[in-house]
């Protein structure tokens, strides 16, 4: 049905449809299913996107290594004190998508979007708007929808993975994703969502993955966080008109081509970046004292 963002915009434009409506149509006919079917499967997926956000602001929750916990409640004090600096929405999706590392971290229940790694940007983004603009269960399903189709391609034409292509290619996606989401949501084109996770992407170029002590805590917590602002921010451009002068099939392909030139030590390894400096050396060895 479609293999590139190219093929999905053609996709979309002869039959009229949105991202969403293609990505429940491949579905229907790769699984040989209904429609209702596949969007109560993907409604099940919010539920829990919505519960681990729910679990990070009511619950005190501990990670597995200790490096991270109770960000995301530190923010919503912020927030609900009116002191943010970055404004309610963007406040209230940075701290639900640290909070949902918080419950990755602590062996919580979460939704791989696209991987625990990058868990939080989708839901806490999501989540931030639609209490902003009250949109129902169904339009948050089909934003999901729309947000698979752009994983979907990255993940064939490039990689999710940060052990493959570095963390542009977890929260880097999971950003790209999120913010082609927003665009459909805002009413926007396919050929708008397009370009606002092209622009996501292109930010993120190069970002290698190197979590400290091996742990997805720290610093995938706060790129989860800064993951969410990146969504916003790109739909934003995108929706005001400003198109990414790179297509989205070149940004995907470059990043792909970027994951594959990192060295292994930037590639999930915990050997490279910040894993490697003085401290992040401290913290794997105190863990390791402790085990
Ligand atoms: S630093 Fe690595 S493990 Fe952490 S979120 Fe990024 S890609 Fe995933």
């Amino acid at each position: 049905m479609f293999g590139n963002g190219q093929e999905l915009l053609a996709f979309c434009q002869k039959e009229n449809i949105s991202i969403s409506d293609a990505m429940i149509r491949r579905e229907c006919d790769l699984f040989e299913t209904t429609a209702d079917e596949v969007q109560q499967c993907m409604l099940r997926q919010w539920q829990v996107m919505e519960s681990s956000v729910e679990d990070a602001l009511s619950k005190n929750l501990t990670s597995m290594g200790g490096l991270i916990g109770g960000e995301a409640k530190k923010l919503m004090k912020r927030q609900k004190e009116g002191t943010s600096v970055c404004g309610d929405i963007t406040a209230k999706a940075v701290a639900y998508s640290m909070g949902v590392l918080e419950v990755n971290a602590s062996m919580g229940v979460i939704v791989a979007a696209p991987t625990a790694g990058s868990s939080g940007i989708l839901p806490g983004t999501l989540k931030a708007l639609q209490e902003k603009y009250h949109w129902n269960d169904s339009q948050m399903t089909d934003a999901l929808f729309c947000a698979s189709a752009i994983g979907l391609i990255i993940s064939e034409k490039a990689t999710v993975a940060g052990a493959e292509g570095g963390c542009q290619a977890e929260t880097g996606s999971a950003a790209a994703m999120t913010a082609a989401a927003i665009c459909e949501l805002m009413g926007a084109t396919p050929e708008i969502s397009l370009h606002a996770a092209a622009i996501c992407l292109k930010n993120v170029m190069g970002q290698v993955c190197d979590p400290i002590a091996g742990l997805v805590e720290a610093p995938c917590q706060k790129r989860n966080g800064i993951g969410a602002a990146n969504a916003l921010i790109s739909a934003e451009m995108a929706l005001a008109g400003i198109p990414s002068l790179i297509p989205f099939d070149e940004v995907v392909e470059a990043m792909g081509h970027v994951g594959r030139s990192l060295p292994e030590s930037l590639r999930e390894t915990a050997l490279g970046g910040v894993a490697a400096t003085p401290t992040g050396c401290a913290y794997k060895d105190k863990l390791r004292q402790k085990i």
